[in-house]
């Protein structure tokens, strides 16, 4: 095993990597950039070194220090998390290069599933079903009207290289091919510097299956069961939990092997994920392979009792895995909220400011994987995920008991979250009977129910201002009577609207 590692990346992901380190006796080394001076992942590092640049975010996205620095501070590998440099073959190449360890797959294993149209091919060409689509990106107007017809309306432009739900248009007739496209072109270019967009056969709303595949080095391979990760908003998700409720014991397995299939068609170890959509008849298509840790991670760490980051250090260290296919049992039921800095009353606005208050849920089958604290200051410069919160239940309905129970207890002032959103979704008679997809939020999902809420909120508050308001007359603080602007904005009328109002 490593002796010390660097983490080259930030927040909760930094931390829970961190985590797991010491629990294994291995030391760890923190980067950041000085908008993250404050924040927990900096301390809790045994060693933190800053980094320079011109942006924040370029910060932890140059490779050239980051792998400078893990060579002075005598770091033996790098874990990448995800998002930044996590899906970049050059970093794991750059890393390898340096005589220092690469958490995760090969470079070249990462290339091959790096873009999703060479993805397609190779995952066609193992056997593994793929959505109705082009394998390459499309270069003629021509083929783009011929394939869409051939495949049939609804239809789903996509960019090779996108990625975080990013770069997709779906388009509903030839009308609007052209220009989509045209835009979908365009938008790729400047999100991905890479404007190539291919074509696939828009699956009306199917459900987000995932299958948690890890190996080592040694040629052993093994699945960890399913995520469902339906709940999104944007493409994004929101809410995964894992078992599903709609897989049986015959099509997990039947899944996990087709993953594992197609992990083994790039030569892969470490901790990766096979994506999948699946329709209303149970057909399953792969969608992409994300090379790395994930996200939602610990949903399958709660129904496995496998912690999957320290399988992660042993793998890249050159150790077996800890467990064979044959030990994974599956056991309870696990969910993970996404605690995301926006505010659901204002149209998902992001928010900044300072934490200034913080309460965290707790007891049985609860666990929180946090990137924040009471003090710390949340800037515009990075994502908006905060924290996760995950629970484990004997069952999906002890679960869901438990999350609606943690997601109300959990406190975080200062800063707007879609907690309260959350507890909406959560408490949705479609959701707790299991009957949704990925189209739950633009179909299913009442935004009224939020509209109520903050009417219901502003009331509150209206009558809580007006009451203090009373008493600062009473107590002589404003000469009119009527409080100044001033007094209005105060902290104190903040904090009491805050507390009262959520
Ligand atoms: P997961 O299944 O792990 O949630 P996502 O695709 O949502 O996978 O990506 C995880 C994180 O990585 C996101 O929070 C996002 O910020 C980041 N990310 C992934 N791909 C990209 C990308 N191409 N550009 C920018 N950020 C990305
Ligand atoms: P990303 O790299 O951004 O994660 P994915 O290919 O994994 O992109 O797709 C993200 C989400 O978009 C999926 O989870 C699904 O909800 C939706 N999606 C992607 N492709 C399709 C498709 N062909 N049909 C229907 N929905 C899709
Ligand atoms: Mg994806």
């Amino acid at each position: 095993m490593f002796s010390r590692i660097l983490i080259a990346n930030r927040g909760e992901i930094a931390v829970r990597v961190i985590r797991a380190a010491k629990e294994l006796d291995v030391e760890t080394v923190a980067i950041f950039h000085e908008v993250d001076k404050g924040m927990p992942f900096v301390h809790y590092a045994d060693y933190a070194y800053q980094l320079h640049s011109d942006t924040p975010k370029n910060a932890y996205l140059d490779m050239n220090q980051i792998i400078e620095i893990a060579i002075k501070s005598g770091a033996e590998a790098i874990h990448p998390g995800y998002g930044f440099l996590s899906e970049r073959s050059e970093f794991a190449q750059a890393i390898e290069d340096a005589g220092l360890a690469y958490i995760g797959p090969s470079a070249s294993a990462i290339d091959s599933m790096g873009s999703k149209t060479k993805a397609r091919e190779l995952m066609s060409s193992a056997g593994v079903p793929i959505v109705p689509g082009t394998k390459k990106a499309i270069t003629d107007f021509v083929e783009l009207f011929s394939i869409a017809k051939e495949i049939g309306y609804p239809v789903l432009l996509k960019a090779s290289a996108g990625g975080g739900g990013k770069g997709m248009r779906k388009v509903l007739s030839e009308d609007d091919l052209k220009s989509s496209f045209e835009s979908a072109q365009r938008e790729a270019a400047k999100a991905f510097g890479d404007d190539s967009v291919y074509i696939e056969k828009y699956i009306v709303n199917p459900k987000h299956i995932e299958i948690q595949v890890i190996a080592d080095k040694h040629g052993n391979y093994a699945y960890l069961g399913e995520r469902d990760c339906s709940i999104q908003r944007r493409h994004q998700k929101l809410i995964e939990e894992a078992p599903s409720n709609i897989l049986d014991e015959i099509t997990r397995q039947k899944m996990g092997e087709v993953a594992v299939n197609a992990a083994k068609a790039c030569g892969y170890y470490n901790a990766g994920t096979v994506e999948f959509v699946m329709d209303r008849d149970k057909n399953s298509y792969f969608l992409e392979m994300n090379t790395r840790l994930q996200v939602e991670h610990p949903v399958t760490e709660m129904v496995t009792g496998i912690d999957l980051v320290k399988e992660q250090l042993r793998v890249a260290s050159g150790e077996e895995l800890s467990f064979r296919q044959e030990d994974v049992k599956l056991t309870g039921h696990a969910i993970e909220c996404r605690i995301v800095a926006e505010d659901p009353f204002n149209s998902f606005m992001p928010d900044i400011g300072t934490i200034n208050y913080m309460r965290e849920p707790g007891g049985k089958g609860i666990r929180i994987d946090s990137g924040i604290e009471t003090g710390c200051e949340i800037t515009m410069h990075f994502d908006s995920m905060l924290a996760k919160l995950i629970v484990w239940g004997k069952d999906r309905a002890d679960a869901l008991n438990i999350m609606e129970s943690a997601l109300k207890n959990y406190k975080i002032k200062g800063i707007k979250t879609i907690i309260p959103f959350l507890v909406t979704i959560i408490n949705h008679p479609q959701f707790q009977n299991g009957w949704f997809d990925t189209g739950f939020i633009d179909n299913v999902y009442e935004f009224r129910v939020l509209e109520q809420m903050k009417e219901a909120q502003e009331e509150v508050i209206a009558a809580i201002s007006a009451y203090s308001f009373r008493k600062i007359k009473q107590n002589g603080g404003s000469s009119t009577g009527i409080p100044s602007q001033q007094q209005a904005q105060s902290n104190n009328w903040k904090k009491t609207r805050s507390y009262k109002g959520r």
